[in-house]
């Protein structure tokens, strides 16, 4: 069950300027066509396996901690897996079709690997740290905060640990592999912008920011500082000044690079001979999306 914590108002009653979550925020970082599809047009995207799979694994380690303690096993949370796939399935019943679109492939096989490769991953989590061990102060946390520029930021943190002395330990799960060294800052990110969220929400830096991922059973952790935090919100501020300038001026700039092999929108990209849609005109102009709480994103979870 997601839990909420938000900053009630802006500073001083500031007006809110826009919003950014840590996946837009990486969007836009990525390419800011792509920002501008998922947040302007808002072009629905078929669900990927590999993020479906990353939902499912989620919601099995959530919903462990539901279990008492003495009873979190391998055996527990792998039995966890078919009643959750259940639950997203009536959640979301397309996903039943998940592997249809694979072209003359055997679809149940897909299917086969795909479950054998979660279950993988839930196995893994278990090599990793004894949950045995564990209480979490909050699982599924839902944060919200406003800048003093006015920017709110907000996002979905996994588990929150807090320990005896009040230390707060902010925890991710990825199911995908480890970043390459020179990638980590960039998965660092996202930790930080949470730990600054928290941060202004609590008035006390995170002690700790640790990645989990389970696809090749390494962990990533990292000690944030007040200096960091504040480098944070500079950045996430400088960040949305290039979004407001791109919305004003209407120009979205593709950025071609790997990432381009998963974007479901290359038919519709200049880098790939496409033409984008004419920019949507909604609220006060053209291009401005509406402000409202979005959903966990599945993409997130990989
Ligand atoms: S295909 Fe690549 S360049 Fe084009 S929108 Fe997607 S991520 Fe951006």
């Amino acid at each position: 069950m997601t839990a909420i914590e938000t900053g009630a108002a802006s500073p001083g009653g500031a007006r809110v300027i826009g919003t950014l979550s840590p996946s837009r925020a990486g969007d836009f970082m990525t390419c800011p066509l792509l920002y501008r599809f998922r947040v302007i047009d808002r072009i629905p995207e078929r669900p990927s396996p590999a993020a479906v799979r990353g939902t499912l694994v989620h919601a099995v380690l959530e919903r462990l901690f539901d279990i008492p303690a003495a009873r979190r096993t391998p055996a527990t949370a792998l039995e966890l897996l078919g009643p959750e796939w259940d639950r997203l399935l009536a959640e979301e019943p397309e996903l039943a079709d998940l592997f249809d679109g694979e072209d003359g492939a055997d679809v149940e096989a897909a299917r086969a690997e795909w479950l054998a490769e979660a279950r993988a991953m839930v196995e893994r989590y278990f090599v990793l740290e004894d949950p045995r061990r564990l209480e979490p102060a909050s699982r599924e946390l839902y944060v919200e905060t406003v800048l003093d520029s006015g920017l709110q930021l907000r996002g979905y943190i996994d588990r929150l640990d807090v320990a005896p002395t009040g230390e707060v330990r902010v925890v991710d799960y990825k199911t995908g592999k480890a970043p390459r060294a020179d990638f980590e800052a960039r998965a660092l990110f996202q930790m930080k912008f949470y730990a600054l969220v928290l941060w202004r929400l609590r008035g006390t830096v995170p002690r700790l920011l640790q990645l989990m991922y389970l696809g090749n059973g390494e962990v990533l952790r990292y000690s944030p500082d007040e200096a960091d935090l504040r480098a944070t919100e500079r950045k996430v501020d400088a960040l949305w000044q290039a979004i407001r300038r791109a919305m004003d001026s209407g120009e979205w700039r593709p950025r071609k690079s790997r990432l381009c092999d998963w974007c479901d929108h290359q038919q519709r990209c200049p880098s790939f001979g496409g033409e984008p849609p004419p920019l949507p005109v909604v609220g006060g102009g053209p291009g401005m999306p509406a402000d409202e709480v979005a959903p966990r994103d599945p993409r997130d979870d990989v």
